[in-house]
């Protein structure tokens, strides 16, 4: 096994990579001395890892300080269109080394650092993640915050400022065992409050129609406080802001009317009105009709339109009349991006703002399309937003009347397009009948907005052909796809590869008490090289199947890993609490990536990008990006299998009959019976049993239809892996195909065609610098 880099090697690397200016080494150990003594207020003696880490974090971000602030002066001054990325979940995992990479920092950190007899990377792992995401969508968010500041766009992120992020995940004997995230505790060194900024957001109460409009009386008022965080471009000193809402109690909860003479009780109550940011809902591709939920989704919005609009009044260019602002151009200065439908209630709000707060006429529907755009995430039914009509009629009561008028003109002219058809406007109705009559969110944001893509090109093609073109027209999906924010260096691949192993080795075996074997496949299946299979996953905390699944790995391995005959040739590893920093080292160690959804049911997956980028080989169905994959690369550099979306269409048709799969394998009998039978459970030999029952009897995801063609893939992936320069072909082909799937790229195709700004290649100036002004 090679072993990990000594202290002298990593010099040599650094030095490879180049020195840093000896005045920037010692200016960031003044830096760090400083904040050691004047914010963490400790000395050498006692400081912990932890306040080394923080003494550094606020080294690196005073280097952002200025440039922030710039950039938002620079903001005012030009007064470009501002696009608006509304999203339920930002998974940004680490801010520090991407903060020193992007502000050219690293090498004078790293070098001042290990003169103060520390280590860069030992410290850079005491950052907490930052979790605010489930998966692929709130990834997606982070990578286009990214790229928006690295393209130098007006850009703002809006989210909520969980308290508790995706929970983190221990396996206690062999199953998943959830512990809060709390991200929180030591402090984040990356945020600012912003008390001075809070708004107010309104829940509950009735609604009156005056003579001078409608009025939303008698409403329960949480207060939204903004975090700010920096989003650093790379190398442009562009600092954009990602802006996320806290609640706060008003300081007079529950203490008017009702509640005078139980004080103690209205300041314990705060907590029921603070509780909206506590906690992130894990569920990926899952909808919880909660309340809790639907007030996070009116929270963010609420609190994120009245900060938009207020910047739109305040503009140097804007109408700054105080007596009627003019909002025509507002879709010209403002662009909202909908990720998914949880922020869909913008629609509905920035309708409510224009007509009863600034009381525009029913135009108000030409700005709000005009300004919105939604992009769709899934069509699994079972994700679908759709909120029962009796929880807005509580909690959002104007809202709904708004819905109703938006849903009476949609049906107008529907009706008026196809006379007669009744069955349609059921169809394409915003409101479902049925008990209880529901609110489908996907319908009102293609109603409601100018622009609807999917997140790859054919799940756009299924959200047009089939869940949506029966909702409207309007669907226009352009083909945009999701993110990658890694490089590789082809000429040094397999070495780089090497070391990402090691690097992966060495976590792996720290963090399991395993060894794996660095010299080969990481993630594959051939039986002639000595193997190691990591898995990670994390299931919903409410999702049966999915904590059986995982139940169901961690005993094929304990199975595999103890048996002498095949134990010292391959390894099954299952590595606990899967985040962005562990993806951070799976995937540039990683030789073979396994995309095996049923084709139809992944809409894009953005993992499969990242491994092709980092030079993994792709086992996969004809699903999400997938097929963009293969067609960049060539179809012969990927290993496709399994059923395409019309033949798995023509099975729903024809009926599925997954035992005739288990009569005609005999591999896949005596697999599924050993799993049945308690093969990899002795001490509870029923345990799988209904996971064996669910695959023959109940599945709709029909795994075993494409069993026999995944064994075939696996022959095949195994023939290329014994012939090593062969291998390295095709990997350097895969990674050359790559560029397509960026976040850069991505975020230039919404500039252009959804939000109608351009990259800006203006370099905004240092700090040290004197700025631009609109003229120069
Ligand atoms: P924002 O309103 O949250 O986008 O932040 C406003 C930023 O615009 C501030 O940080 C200032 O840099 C700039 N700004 C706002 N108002 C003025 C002004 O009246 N004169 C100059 N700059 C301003």
């Amino acid at each position: 096994m090679a072993a990990p880099l000594t202290d002298q090697e990593k010099r040599k690397q650094i030095s490879v990579r180049g020195i840093a200016g000896l005045g920037d080494v010692a200016e960031m150990k003044r830096s760090f001395n400083r904040h050691l003594h004047f914010t963490l207020v400790k000395d050498r003696n006692v400081a912990t890892p932890r306040d080394y880490y923080f003494a550094l974090a606020h080294s690196v971000r005073d280097h952002l300080v200025g440039r922030w602030i710039r950039t938002q002066q620079y903001y005012y001054e030009k007064d470009p269109k501002r696009v608006h990325y509304l999203s339920l979940e930002f998974y940004m995992g680490r801010t520090l080394q991407n903060t020193m990479i992007n502000l050219g920092l690293q090498n004078a950190c790293d070098e001042a650092v290990y003169q103060l007899g520390l280590d860069l990377e030992e410290l850079e792992e005491i950052e907490e993640d930052a979790g605010l995401g489930n998966g692929g969508l709130g990834r997606l968010a982070a990578c286009f915050l990214d790229s928006m500041a690295t393209l130098g766009l007006a850009a703002y992120g809006y989210g909520i400022r969980y308290e508790f992020g995706i929970f983190n995940q221990r396996i206690s004997g062999g199953w998943q065992v959830e512990e809060a995230d709390d991200w929180l505790r030591y402090g984040n060194p990356w945020e600012k409050a912003r008390p001075e900024y809070m708004l107010p957001v309104h829940f509950y109460g009735r609604v009156q129609h005056t003579d001078s409009g409608v009025k939303w009386l008698d409403t329960q008022v949480v207060l939204a406080m903004p975090y700010d965080t920096p989003v650093p471009g790379y190398k442009n000193n562009t600092v954009n802001t990602m802006r996320l809402w806290s609640a706060k109690a008003p300081n007079d909860f529950n203490l008017q009317d009702f509640n005078v003479g139980d004080y103690i009780q209205a300041v314990l109550d705060r907590n029921l009105a603070e509780n909206i940011s506590r906690v992130l809902y894990p569920n990926d591709n899952f909808f919880e009709g909660k309340e809790l939920r639907l007030k996070q989704e009116y929270f963010v919005v609420a609190a994120t339109l009245q900060d938009i609009i207020r910047r739109f009044k305040s503009s140097k260019f804007g109408s700054r009349d105080p007596v009627r602002t003019s909002f025509d151009t507002f879709p010209d200065k403002v662009a909202l991006q909908l990720n998914d439908t949880h922020p869909a209630l913008a629609i509905p709000e920035l309708m409510r703002i224009l007509l009863d707060i600034e009381k525009q006429c029913w135009t108000a529907w030409d700005i709000t399309v005009r300004s919105c755009a939604y992009t769709n995430h899934t069509v699994l039914p079972e994700a679908l937003e759709r909120w029962p009509v009796y929880m807005f009629e509580k909690l959002l009561p104007r809202h709904l009347l708004i819905i109703y008028e938006i849903n009476q003109r949609h049906l107008d002219r529907i009706a008026a397009l196809f006379p007669g058809d009744v069955a349609r406007l059921r169809r394409m109705s915003l409101i479902e009948e049925g008990d209880p009559k529901r609110i489908n969110m996907a319908h009102l944001c293609v109603v409601g907005t100018h622009a609807v893509n999917g997140v790859a090109r054919i799940h756009s093609d299924i959200v047009r052909n089939t869940v949506f073109c029966l909702c409207s027209e309007r669907v226009r999906c352009g083909a945009v796809l999701p993110p990658v924010c890694v490089s590789v260096n082809c000429s040094r691949m397999q070495q780089t590869g090497n070391t990402n192993k090691v690097a992966l080795h060495t976590h792996t075996h720290t963090h399991t008490h395993t060894h794996t074997h660095t010299h080969t496949h990481t993630h594959t299946h051939t039986h002639t090289h000595r193997l190691t299979e990591l898995m990670c996953s994390q299931a919903a905390p409410g999702y049966h199947m999915a904590k059986l699944i995982i139940k169901l790995i961690t005993s094929v391995g304990e199975v595999i890993n103890n048996d002498p005959a095949v134990r010292d040739r391959l390894k099954l590893i299952f590595l606990e609490n899967y985040r962005v920093s562990l993806a951070e080292r799976v995937i540039p160690a990683a030789d073979l990536s396994e995309q095996i959804s049923t084709a139809g049911t992944e809409a894009s997956g953005t993992g499969n990008m990242k491994l092709m980028l980092n030079g993994a080989l792709t086992v996969g169905t004809e699903d999400g990006a997938t097929v963009e994959m293969a067609e960049e690369a060539g179809h012969d550099n990927l290993f496709m299998f399994g059923l395409r979306v019309d033949e798995v269409d023509e099975l729903d048709r024809r009926g599925y009959d997954a035992r005739r799969h288990y009569e005609r394998l005999p591999e896949l009998k005596l697999v599924l019976d050993q799993i049945r039978s308690g093969f990899f459970s002795p001490e509870q030999p029923e345990l799988f049993s209904e996971l064996v029952s669910m695959l023959l009897h109940h599945d709709r995801f029909k795994v075993l239809a494409d069993y026999e063609a995944y064994v075939d893939c696996q022959e095949r992936v195994s023939r290329l892996y014994q012939d090593a320069a062969a291998w390295t072909r095709v990997v350097i082909r895969n990674i050359a195909a790559a560029g397509k799937f960026s976040s850069d790229r991505t975020v230039s195709q919404y500039a252009r065609e959804i939000w109608g700004v351009e990259p800006s290649h203006v370099k905004i100036p240092p700090p040290n610098e004197p700025p631009i002004t609109p003229q120069s």
